[in-house]
């Protein structure tokens, strides 16, 4: 349940992150009625500023189309603050507490959530002066934090090291911003709420699932973050992954985060790491036309890269019902087109009445445009008995056109302010994915005679992406001649 009496200290505020993402959300939240009634919200960072300044970043990604939404905007001003000071200083963070009681002057309980918009490198000695100078004294207290939670098994333990003695985990929050994504918690629902669905989830009918991850553009002169962690850490590790647990664990005994996040780590468990073998890696150069410089020409990124910006990769789960299905993750920069989506392949259909039928498959698209499909076959209406591949549409935009879906970021903030677990990641899950993934990481990082296969700024990715997802078992069915009537459709209403 939602408490009262709260204030959010958004560590960072000056940062990207908080501009883009946090204080969009809780604006979002606010104008909803769905943050506390009396909720302050204080951002912190080392920049000087006055309060003009601060509201003018504050509001910056905000968009207000509607002179109601301006009202909220300046109302929700009212509300926001900023203190400016160190991140390694006792004195700072006593002063932070200073203002944190003004806000809280005249409540009989004070909780305190600290957001933690920060680089890595500081992340640890903010929440150990938090720790010891802002801790509530009558209140709950909270702390959400952003990844990259290390870089390895190694790093991520250390991490975990210097959290573990200052925060319990139910205190902690660890953002992995795809499980706030609409279609991403759908994943259960359509599962386990759909008989069909649940009947053939196995390897009996399944013969392999992609999961991928696309971007139209590349690191655009923002290369030194990227070129440390390479698209796997980024996003495979994380993102895919969870996708992925989601959608092969077990049933849960009931909803509750912890009944949940018990099976995603069960069936994480169940999963061998990767293989060098079952993975190829790329990165991407200029555009076929040349407008669109490759990787190594941002100024940003070393000129000896070796950095994965794109990666293919296949994970097995040595279970009773997935032994066997090939996971194909798929993620790259620089790609044609933006997608994230989950194609789920079904066995072919047992042959003689049928020559070259396609198989069923169904996608579940994350984003853009959120929508569940199922290739299928069907009679093409005639005097014959040719088929035709059609499908069964879900397009969200379509059937709920009426509804906002709230940003990944909005979902999360909210379930953090009711201290709803859910859809944050836990320690031992976070311990259970990276074993999955470090050898791997470790064996392309020091292996230095390895070079990512180059592709075309723009491409599908490197050529021998088909010849590796066919050898996985993947049918793509070119010869079915597929085209998705596309319709005109409402865009969502605010
Ligand atoms: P950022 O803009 O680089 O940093 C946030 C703030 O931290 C800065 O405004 C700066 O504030 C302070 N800071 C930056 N570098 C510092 C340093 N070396 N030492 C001390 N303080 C420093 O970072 P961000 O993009 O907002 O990301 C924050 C966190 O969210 C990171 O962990 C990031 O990985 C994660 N994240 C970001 C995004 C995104 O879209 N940006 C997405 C997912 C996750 P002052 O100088 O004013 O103190
Ligand atoms: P598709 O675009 O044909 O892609 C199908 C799969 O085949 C993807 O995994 C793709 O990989 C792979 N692929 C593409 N070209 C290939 C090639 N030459 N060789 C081997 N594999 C190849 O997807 P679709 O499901 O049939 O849909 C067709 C279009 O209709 C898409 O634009 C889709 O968004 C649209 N559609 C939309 C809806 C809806 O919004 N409700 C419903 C149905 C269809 P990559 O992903 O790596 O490219």
């Amino acid at each position: 349940e939602l408490k009262e009496n709260t204030v959010i200290v958004v560590f960072g505020a000056s940062g990207d992150l908080a501009k883009k993402k946090t204080f969009p959300a809780l604006f979002g939240l606010f104008r909803n009625q769905f943050l506390p009634k009396d909720v302050k919200i204080i951002g912190y960072a080392r920049t000087k500023m006055d309060h003009e300044e601060y509201l003018k970043r504050v509001k910056s990604h905000i968009k207000t189309p509607t002179k109601e939404m301006e009202e909220q905007l300046d109302a929700f001003s009212k509300i926001c603050t900023y203190v400016s000071g160190q991140y390694d200083e006792d004195a700072s963070f006593q002063n932070l507490t200073k203002h944190l009681e003004e806000c809280e002057k005249g409540w009989k309980e004070a909780n305190r959530v600290f957001y933690m918009a920060l680089p890595p490198s500081v992340f640890t000695t903010v929440t150990d002066h938090v720790k010891r100078n802002c801790y509530p004294k009558n209140g709950l207290a909270r702390v959400i934090i952003e990844k990259p939670f290390g870089k390895d098994l190694e790093s991520a333990r250390e991490l975990q090291k210097a959290i573990e003695p200052l925060w319990k985990e139910e205190e902690v929050y660890r953002i992995d911003h795809y499980l706030g994504k609409e279609m991403v918690k759908n994943l259960l629902v359509l599962r386990f709420g759909n008989a069909f669905l649940g009947a053939t989830w196995n390897r009996n009918y399944i013969d392999n699932i992609q999961i991928t991850f696309k971007e139209p553009f590349g690191t655009e002169g923002r290369g030194g973050y990227f070129d440390e962690f390479g698209i796997i850490r980024d996003v495979m590790q994380n993102h895919l992954l969870q996708i992925l647990t989601l959608l092969t664990m077990e049933r849960p005994i009931s909803f509750s985060a912890e009944d949940v996040r018990d099976e995603k780590v069960r069936v994480l468990r169940a999963m061998p790491t990767i293989e060098p073998k079952n993975v190829i890696i790329g990165q991407y150069g200029k555009s076929l036309d040349g407008t669109k410089p490759g990787y190594k020409e941002d100024d940003t990124v070393p000129k000896e890269s070796r950095c994965p910006t794109f990666c293919a990769l296949v994970a097995y789960i040595k279970n009773e019902r997935w032994e066997g299905v090939p996971f194909i993750f798929k993620a790259g920069k620089a790609l044609n087109e933006q997608k994230t989506e989950v194609r789920v392949q079904f066995k072919d259909v047992t042959s003689g009445i049928f020559q070259d039928i396609p198989r069923n498959e169904l996608v579940i698209r994350v984003q853009p445009n959120e929508s569940v499909y199922i290739k299928m076959n069907s009679k093409l209406p005639g005097l014959t008995m040719q088929t035709v591949q059609t499908e069964l549409d879900l397009t969200y935009r379509r059937r709920f056109s009426d509804l906002k879906i709230p940003e990944a970021y909005e979902s999360l903030v909210l379930d953090a302010l009711k201290g709803d677990h859910s859809n944050f990641v836990r320690n031992d899950e976070l311990d259970a994915s990276w074993r999955i993934f470090t050898p791997l990481l470790h064996y392309l990082d020091s292996n230095k005679e390895i070079q990512p296969m180059e592709y075309p700024y723009g491409s599908r990715g490197p050529a021998v992406l088909d010849d590796f997802t066919s050898s996985y078992g993947y049918k793509f069915a070119d010869n079915a001649g597929y085209q998705w009537p596309q319709t005109q459709v409402t865009p969502n209403k605010l």
